[in-house]
């Protein structure tokens, strides 16, 4: 069941050329997973003594996943080098954004995040069964990725053509670097809203917690394409460095 918990901050007094912008919180959004799922992300077919526990660990994590979202759209107001000035006055800093958007452009940024009862019981149970805990943690990782695709495929419905992804922090940090997480959080009140902090290293606590912004654009940006780390997760071929779009030199 999905609530919209009808919650709406009207953030910025309106000018001639400001927008105020809606924030907008989603509650018990689907965050479910099959547990073959799990059993796959753990090459569980290597592990087939431990196929009991995973169920057990599988019944015990559901509970615990309380999956939430904070979100606002806004509009591009102009672009200028690598910064990208909105309509709420606020202004991201990105190589890929600014290559990407064009002003007049809607964007959606948000924060999603499945709690902190997930984790916290993943910490409790790596003192004494480091497998459950790895398991658990596994779990928290699917549960936040399906609640982001979730607000992904409502934000996609309402932009009515194909979305991508921008992640301050994603890749090498360097097309869209994590200090902008501030922006993010400036515009979203993720503490307030959704329980989501901030750590003065730009990470998120809870650790299952996933924020960007999303943007219709013509062909899907994917960060690994541009990301060199050897990495489990990868989702796209390493294609060699990003090379911007616009020239910034003027
Ligand atoms: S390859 Fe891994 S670290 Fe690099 S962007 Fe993709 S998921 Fe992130």
């Amino acid at each position: 069941m999905t609530h919209w918990s009808g919650k709406v901050n009207l953030l910025y007094p309106l000018t001639e050329d400001t927008l105020a912008i809606l924030v907008e919180v989603l509650r018990d959004i689907p965050a479910d997973f099959e547990e073959k799922e799990v059993e796959s992300i753990l090459a569980a077919g290597r592990l087939k003594d431990k196929m009991s526990d995973i169920a057990g660990l599988i019944v015990k994590s559901r509970p615990l996943i309380e999956p939430r979202a904070v979100y606002a759209f806004d509009n591009v107001s102009r672009i200028d080098g690598d910064n990208i000035h909105l309509r709420s006055e606020h202004t991201l800093r990105s190589i890929i954004l600014a290559d990407t958007l064009q002003p007049g452009q809607e964007i959606a940024l948000y924060v999603v995040t499945i709690g902190r009862k997930l984790e916290e019981e993943a910490s409790e149970l790596s003192k004494a069964n480091l497998f459950g805990a790895l398991t658990l943690e596994r779990i928290g990782d699917i549960a936040v990725q399906k609640a982001a695709a979730y607000l992904r495929s409502k934000i996609q419905q309402r932009m009515g053509r194909s979305i991508s992804n921008f992640g301050p922090g994603t890749g090498t940090g360097k097309l869209f670097s994590i200090n902008q997480q501030e922006v993010l959080f400036e515009i979203l009140d993720p503490l307030r809203n959704i329980e989501v902090r901030l750590t003065p290293s730009y990470l998120m606590i809870p650790r299952k917690s996933i924020s960007g912004v999303l943007a219709a654009s013509n062909a899907e940006y994917v960060a690994c394409e541009y990301c060199p780390r050897k990495c489990e997760f990868r989702r796209k071929q390493f294609s060699g460095e990003y090379r911007p779009v616009k020239c910034n030199t003027g």
